[in-house]
């Protein structure tokens, strides 16, 4: 990708080397907000209610600092991460304007290891995640070594497309989706819900191909070989490639994000379309 003579975008909180406290964790109905919101790739949602039922406090979440050393590689990614995020800044603020509506642009906050959330506490082995409540995108920059090496999926765009669809998720919000998938959440079973969160999923992965399509047309990002590294880690993060990594064997029914194949068909599709009308994962019959 083509990135670095580009605006930075300067909506990047940045609080790494920030403590939380012991006994300001939070919990309680955040936590289940984060448990459907954050599981980028596919993290059971027990687990993360486990986290919630640290005690829950009535102090404030101060934080105290000590200073952060970044590594340059860790610091180059952090510049990486606010020129992705201007990107889709300017695609997505064309592309509600087009549709008669104004984007608001969402906070993109750094951490290291763990941080709180208006959806609750979270730790960087949950990976990256929006949370509605706050309009923000929490990402630990550890997350992308995981990338390259435990899920397979090397290159910037990779790295690219796992912000791209986190921001994918904020467009949901704005548009209302979101909520509506949330509501529909108590009268499902979590078999049900499960569906209803692929659909959900899938359409942030489209959402991140219409913006790989828009910011293209806008400032011509794309390298050979990047559209290549989006897809293999769409691949390499469905639902079923983790769970046979993780337990040797795939249950459909706990699918939260999708297959694979499901991933990478949706991501393409958002990219060829450059255009939201094709992202209707909810009305499709064949995901
Ligand atoms: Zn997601």
């Amino acid at each position: 990708m083509r990135w670095k003579n580009s605006r930075r975008s300067s909506n990047v909180e940045d609080r790494r080397g920030k403590r939380i406290p012991r006994g300001v964790k939070g919990g309680g109905i955040g936590i289940l907000l984060l448990a459907l919101v954050g599981m980028y790739f596919g993290i059971d949602p027990s687990l993360i209610m486990n986290v919630g039922d640290a005690v829950q406090s009535s102090r404030p979440a101060s934080q105290s600092s000590e200073p952060y050393q970044a590594s340059p590689e860790e610091q180059e990614q952090a510049e990486f991460v606010a020129v992705v995020l201007a990107d889709t800044e300017d695609v997505w603020s064309q592309v509600f304007r087009e549709n008669g509506k104004t984007y608001q642009k969402p906070t993109l906050v750094l951490f290291s290891g763990t941080v709180e959330s208006a959806c609750g506490y979270a730790q960087a082995a949950m990976g990256p995640f929006y949370c509605p409540g706050d309009h923000k995108v929490y990402i630990d920059l550890s997350f992308y070594k995981d990338l390259q090496k435990q899920m397979h999926s090397p290159g910037d765009f990779a790295r690219a497309y796992v912000v791209a669809h986190e921001i994918g998720h904020h467009v949901q919000k704005l548009l209302g989706i979101s909520d509506q998938v949330d509501q529909a959440r108590r009268q499902l079973s979590k078999e049900e819900f499960n569906k209803v969160s692929v659909r959900l999923e899938l359409q942030a992965d489209c959402f991140a191909g219409v913006w790989t399509n828009r910011a293209d047309r806008m400032r011509g990002i794309l390298e050979p070989g990047d559209i290549e590294e989006a897809l293999n880690a769409a691949s390499n993060i469905g639902d079923d490639r983790l769970q046979k990594q993780a337990r040797g064997y795939v249950t459909p029914d706990s699918f939260t994000h999708g297959s694979s194949a499901q991933r990478v068909r949706w991501f393409n599709q958002g990219y060829q379309a450059g255009n939201i009308n094709s992202c209707n994962t909810f009305e499709a019959r064949d995901l």
